[in-house]
């Protein structure tokens, strides 16, 4: 299925949220990300809501003013009332894409509508969030074939892309249990490492600390067990997009890795933003996708037209970092690189269909990493290890403060927007996590 616009993407709408139509919001009328809130601090049950401006409309009230009238049935009841967006993404994209058709009505100036839901907004600012979904499985990808050289690079100079990259997209089967929500705190973690020329591992708390800029993949309905998911509709199988935050202990990776790949320098903490941006609000934000002819092509089962047309999402990939010192004195987040996710060397698609190729079966919410997204420059790398070639170039920020790697009380912050000419402006809010330090060993 091509991507198509439809009249939830017009850039002339504007909604009776005024928040929604300031240009620079991340969620104007045109984006309507889905997310799992409750008031910050009270014993609210989570419940979905849907972004608008800097509210949150609940989709349960939403559905008692009548809002979802036309396509009501017991099923989406279920779904919409649920704490989590597992049984939403299960019934599949139609129905996500006719929620989206019906906020787009209720939520737009004018709106017969807004008397009856105005009253139940809820301020971002005054919201907490949970994971959006119950992930069951999640998988990471590497996508990026900029991160792949470098790191490859740093990891065997004598041979830094594996000669099955340009054939295969890469992944590893990761652990769900410790992925969190944004405002995720964790202790460094504790492991074994071979510091360099020694003869035997040292353990202690991991001292390469990173994070990995990537865009994470939530699964909507799934597929049968022994049955493949086509590039053809490997789309339908995919309810949205967020930011995701693959923390990494680069020591304790360099020592652990090999046969297997990664394993405990990836599964101490993940953590993702809030809101999952629906493949239909992205559509406007869709690029051609090219393989360099000198590559080898996809094989026929990783390629089609459609891939050809409109494989790539155009989305800025934003990381910065605040100390705790930052922190106190007020200074805000800095910049430590701005990339894109139209560099991708295999798109979401394709993710989806490879991983369902040999018959495993994908299931709603789970959820895919798509690897550090690192762009052809050195200052759109997706990680401190790249940034900092190794930890041999220390990153100097406006106060005096450098960094190696992450240090405790640091944040990270990934932001992610698409733009272009002749559509609004739409984002994916933030994630933020901090590091802690260490337990007492
Ligand atoms: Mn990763």
């Amino acid at each position: 299925m091509s991507v198509q616009l439809n009249e939830t993407h017009h850039p002339a709408l504007r909604s009776w949220v005024v928040s929604a139509n300031d240009g620079k919001t991340d969620f104007p009328i045109q984006n309507l990300p889905f997310g799992v809130f409750r008031r910050a601090g009270s014993s609210e049950h989570f419940r979905i809501g849907v972004a608008i401006g800097d509210q949150i409309l609940d989709l349960t009230l939403a559905q008692q003013v009548g809002v979802f009238s036309t396509i009501m049935d017991a099923r989406l009841a279920h779904a919409l009332g649920a704490s989590q967006l597992n049984a939403l993404m299960d019934l599949g994209n139609a129905t996500a894409s006719a929620i989206r058709a019906a906020l787009s009505h209720a939520l737009r100036e004018g709106a017969p509508a807004q008397a009856g839901l105005q009253p139940t907004l809820v301020a971002q600012a005054d919201a907490e969030y949970a994971l959006p979904a119950q992930i069951g499985d999640y998988t990471d990808f590497y996508t990026s074939v900029h991160h792949a050289t470098s790191v490859g690079k740093l990891f065997r100079p004598d041979n830094p892309l594996l000669p099955n990259y340009k054939w295969v997209p890469i992944g590893y089967h990761g652990r769900s249990s410790s992925i969190g929500v944004s405002g995720q705190q964790f202790r460094r973690p504790i492991g074994q490492t071979m510091p360099p020329n020694a003869s035997t591992p040292s353990f202690g708390p991991a001292k390469r600390m990173d994070y990995e800029c990537e865009v994470g993949v939530f699964i909507g309905q799934g597929n049968t067990l022994g049955d493949a998911i086509a590039m053809d509709e490997a789309e339908q199988h995919v309810f949205g997009l967020c930011l995701l935050n693959d923390w990494s202990a680069r020591d304790v990776q360099g020592w652990e890795y090999q046969p297997l790949g990664p394993f405990l320098a990836k599964n101490f903490a993940s953590t993702i933003s809030p809101w999952v941006v629906t493949l239909e609000a992205l559509a406007p934000y869709r690029k051609a996708w090219a393989r360099d002819a000198a590559d080898p092509q996809p094989l026929p089962y990783l390629d089609n037209a459609n891939l050809r047309d409109t494989g790539a999402f155009d989305i800025e990939l934003e990381v910065l970092l605040q100390t705790e010192k930052m922190r106190q004195e007020g200074m805000p987040a800095q910049r430590l690189s701005l990339s894109n996710f139209a560099h991708s060397y295999w798109t979401v698609a394709q993710m989806v269909t490879h991983h369902t190729v040999n018959g495993c079966n994908l299931r709603a919410g789970d959820f895919l990493g798509s690897g550090t997204q690192s762009g052809p420059a050195p200052e759109e790398a997706g990680s401190l290890l790249e940034l900092t070639e190794g930890g041999k170039k220390p990153i100097v920020f406006a106060n005096g403060e450098q960094r190696i790697f992450i240090e405790d009380g640091d944040s990270i912050i990934m932001r992610g927007w698409a733009q272009k000419e002749g559509a609004p402006r739409i984002g994916f809010g933030e994630v933020e996590g901090r590091l802690l330090p260490a337990r007492s060993l």
